[in-house]
């Protein structure tokens, strides 16, 4: 592997560094990091194992030894003031005891789909996320919420709104700055509608490394933050009464040549049949999906028309109320948004069962599927029901992930009901306390 002894030969011989670390994410998204010393890390590489039964979502007990394969090119340079000095990053896969990917590593499920299906082809599945999030004051205010009942907001601001000295701008500032300086590629950024919050964008890539970078905006949003003595926070609504924050994910498909597969200047809303399909196929199973791109309590509360997201199932080009849309685009941008996800989701999660859905999946029998009167969820414990009784789900995630998976949300769901009292129906369940 070239780009392996590359990155080794990198490591050895830049004295600078003096550990790695390595990255990885359990069944619900929640990201894990593990520090190796750097001559230990090059010694031992392709013998890294770790306890798998304390990592929520991965093995039982009996067989909780894991190994640990590292992704060299998914490398990543650290700015020393936000990560401390002489670190790099690297992405870790979970490999199980035959040497494969480990079916509870969603990171593995989506590069073998996305590689021995469509990349060896020459097909390149690509993904851009508008992740929006909140800045609140204090560290750890998602915790103390569940004593003072409040967030606090750094500005009273809203779209586009910045001034001078503004907390929230200074916020956006260092963490597009952090961003540029591990290689995203920057496009916009700005004060979301809501007070306090934000969004800032970046240039599309394939989708293994979008996912990736989906967990490391997080990462730097919630350490800028905390360096600021605030909480970056990616609840999908934490603020009754005013916009939510959503994920919206834009996929499209590139072939051998570049082309992108999804736009044709003579298709409805310029988009090709091909992506009219995977449209289609998408709708058929957005009930089926909505537990995975809508992972927690929370998130129910802001799949909400009034705060322009999403309720109901159904396509359109302008109607920012349906789960999906088609933005206008050109040759390069034609694609297909999802609005639905939330921001606290398994990002890699979401973008496997998107592409595995809109390529591989069924199209519904229900005529005029992308105006039909659907609607999504308006609860988790639906949600649950859904995915439970879809074959589609099996077919995803296989039995056992799919088990873990509704066990982990059906715990954080009775969880949080408990914690707000038996008269509370689930449907009237405003916050998830099991953040993260
Ligand atoms: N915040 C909205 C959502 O929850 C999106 C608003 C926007 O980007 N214009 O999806
Ligand atoms: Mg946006
Ligand atoms: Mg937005
Ligand atoms: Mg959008």
């Amino acid at each position: 592997d070239v780009i392996q002894e590359e990155r080794l030969k990198y490591l050895a011989d830049t004295p600078g560094i003096k550990a790695v670390t390595v990255l990885f994410s359990d069944l619900e998204g929640r990201l894990h990091m593990l520090d190796y010393d750097k001559k230990f890390l090059i010694k031992s590489y392709d013998n890294l194992t770790f306890d798998g039964s304390s990592i929520r979502g991965f093995t039982a007990q009996r067989e909780s030894d894991l190994r640990l394969g590292l992704d060299w090119s998914a490398f990543y340079w650290t700015p020393a003031d936000v990560f401390g000095s002489g670190k790099v990053l690297v992405f870790g896969e979970v490999i199980d005891k035959n040497g494969g990917h480990y079916s509870g590593d969603l990171r593995g499920v989506l590069k073998s789909f996305a590689t021995e299906q469509f990349e060896k082809n020459g097909y390149t599945l690509n993904a851009a996320n508008e992740i929006e999030g909140f800045l609140f004051d204090g560290i750890d205010a998602e915790r103390t919420f569940h004593e003072t009942g409040k967030f606090e907001y750094v500005n009273q601001g809203g779209y586009y709104h910045s001034l001078p000295g503004d907390p929230l701008r200074e916020f956006i500032d260092t963490t597009a700055e952090v961003q540029r300086a591990m290689g995203f590629e920057n496009e916009k950024d700005h004060p979301e509608v809501a007070p306090s919050q934000f969004e800032i964008n970046y240039s599309y890539g394939d989708v293994v490394a979008a996912a990736d970078q989906i967990q490391l905006y997080k990462l730097i949003c919630r350490q800028v933050a905390t360096q600021m003595g605030m909480t970056a926070s990616f609840l999908p609504k934490p603020v009754t009464g005013v916009n939510g924050s959503g994920m919206h994910t834009n996929v499209s498909i590139t072939n051998k040549s570049g082309k992108n597969l999804f736009w044709d200047p003579k298709g409805e809303e310029k988009v090709s049949k091909f992506a009219w399909g995977f449209v289609d196929k998408i709708l058929t199973h957005g009930n089926d999906l909505c537990l995975l791109l809508n992972a927690s309590v929370n998130a129910y509360r802001r799949l909400d028309p009034h705060f322009e997201a999403p309720n109901q199932i159904k396509a359109s080009a302008t109607d920012r109320g349906s789960m999906v849309r088609i933005p206008i685009g050109n040759e390069k941008s034609a694609r297909v948004e999802v609005r639905s996800v939330g921001p606290d989701a398994n990002p890699y999660m979401v973008l496997y069962s998107i592409f595995k859905s809109g390529l591989q999946g069924n199209t519904s029998k229900i005529k005029n599927l992308r105006q039909a009167e659907r609607y999504l969820p308006d609860n988790i414990y639906t949600a649950l029901e859904d995915f439970r009784n879809a074959e589609w789900t099996t077919e995803l995630l296989g039995e056992d992930v799919k088990a873990r998976y509704a066990d982990l949300k059906q715990a954080s769901a009775d969880r949080c009901a408990r914690l707000l009292g038996t008269i509370v129906k689930p449907s009237e369940i405003q916050f998830h306390h099991d953040v993260y």
